[in-house]
């Protein structure tokens, strides 16, 4: 089935050209091809045919992604991006994610993209040279190295990776984990306190360091194994006495935290997005199963438990959807209150994400669990989703905080702005 993608008679004509060239690319290109193109991530044997078929096939789409001039939405004209404002790349993910996967093939990886939106804005012209424009041409790949295994990750004033400046050089101990990409990063970039090891925690002194991961003292001890699987790209890494040059620190000392904020603020609303893509596309396909599968006398359709799956997963798409946009125009506003909302999709989307694919893959039986549809990963993607960027409880805090606060102040909340 291929996505149901129109113009929207509110959006400009530039994003609803933008979004309906996106959709091209994915129904003709994509959605055709996805056994072929995803073959590599199949457990068991794959062939060098295969292999190589598989790559050529993501490098032609690449080409025309980029002959369509539809590449890296995320990055400014100038490295090579499409520049997009904010709301047209919002409107821009759904299409894009409803193709699992296909967020490469139009050039935006993570942790490769949040790290590059973060040198685009941190970087000097050297680091943009040495670490940036090799990362956007694909000839390195980074890691974010920021959870650490014995402090909380909602609590990032508690991560204690020390990096202690000795004459020209930052010398970084510290332990981390879920450091994704890990396996094949060439850099990772670094969270840490600028300080001793154990002085005084103090946000005003968090630092981001690029760390080579050929560095001497940078030990990959593992790829977690998630998800029942042996092993992962998230990976658990040591610096031990690790040296890097002054000049490798991302901004001022103090300003990590910001680039941190930086890089999951907004990019939630864009996670959001994509949520929701991969939802229309569990949609779809559940819908296409109701109207096909036959059970006891008769087809799935019209039996009322799956009628109510049903509207339920509509609801809960167009309400994921909705809450999304609104968040993404406040931003784009530049409207205070958009932190709030912000937190209110963070908690949303990924619930109800879980939720329809969860009731997609009810309507498959079997065949929903197994790897011939992209149901259990999106089922798997949306659990984690709750964790990552923040887990729900702490956006649960934040909202009902800034609400209580418009109280206390004498205001009450205003649901139309
Ligand atoms: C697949 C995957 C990829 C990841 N990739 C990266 C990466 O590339 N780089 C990186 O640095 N990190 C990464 N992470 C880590 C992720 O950012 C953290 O897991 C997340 O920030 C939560 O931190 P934590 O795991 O230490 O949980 P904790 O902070 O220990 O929280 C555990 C639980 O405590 C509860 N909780 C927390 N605070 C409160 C509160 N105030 N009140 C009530 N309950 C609360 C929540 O239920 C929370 O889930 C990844 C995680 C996963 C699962």
């Amino acid at each position: 089935m291929v996505m149901n993608v129109k113009p929207i008679p509110t959006l400009d004509d530039r994003i609803n050209d933008i979004r309906m060239r996106t959709a091209q690319i994915v129904n003709d290109a994509i959605l055709p091809n996805e056994a072929r193109l995803w073959n590599l991530h199949r457990e068991g044997n794959v062939s060098q045919h295969e292999r190589r078929e598989a790559l050529q096939l993501r490098e032609e789409i690449k080409q025309r992604v980029w002959e369509a001039g539809l590449w890296a939405p995320h990055l400014p004209k100038e490295y090579g991006g499409m520049g997009l404002d904010f709301l047209a790349h919002a409107y821009m993910n759904e299409v894009l994610a409803y193709a699992i996967g296909a967020a490469s093939l139009f050039g935006v990886v993570a942790p490769n993209s949040g790290n590059q939106t973060i040198l685009v804005k941190y970087g000097t012209d050297e680091q943009k040279q040495k670490w940036l424009l090799p990362l956007i041409d694909g000839s390195m790949e980074s890691g974010f190295s920021m959870t650490e295994p014995h402090n909380p990750g909602s609590d990032p004033r508690s991560l204690d990776t020390s990096a202690v400046l000795e004459g020209d050089q930052w010398v970084i101990n510290g332990h981390k984990w879920f450091t994704s990409n890990g396996i094949a990063a060439d850099f990772f970039i670094v969270m840490c306190r600028a300080g001793e090891p154990g002085s005084e925690h103090d946000s005003g002194q968090m630092v981001q360091i690029i760390v080579p991961t050929n560095a001497k003292g940078v030990n990959i001890v593992r790829g977690i194994g998630i998800w029942g699987r042996d092993t992962s790209d998230h990976c658990e890494v040591i610096y031990d006495n690790v040296r890097v040059p002054a000049d490798n620190a991302l901004g001022h000392v103090g300003q990590g935290h910001q680039a941190a904020q930086d890089r999951l603020g907004a990019g939630r609303i864009f996670h959001c997005m994509n949520s929701v893509g991969q939802m229309w596309r569990a949609f779809d396909l559940m819908v296409e199963r109701a109207c096909a599968r036959k059970v006891h006398g008769g087809l799935l359709k019209e039996k009322q438990f799956i009628q109510g799956f049903i509207a339920d997963s509509y609801v809960d798409i167009q309400a994921a959807r909705l809450m999304t946009i609104h968040a993404a125009e406040k931003i784009d506003q530049d409207d205070r209150s958009a932190r709030t909302d912000i937190s209110a999709i963070k908690v949303f989307v990924p619930a109800a994400y879980s939720r329809v694919a969860d009731r997609a893959i009810q309507v498959w039986g079997a065949a929903g669990v197994s790897n011939d549809l992209p149901l259990a990963a999106m089922y798997m993607g949306a659990r984690t989703l709750r964790l990552a960027d923040g887990p729900d409880e702490v956006h649960k805090i934040l909202i009902a905080k800034n609400v209580v606060h418009r109280y206390e102040t004498g205001e009450s909340w205003d649901f139309g702005n």
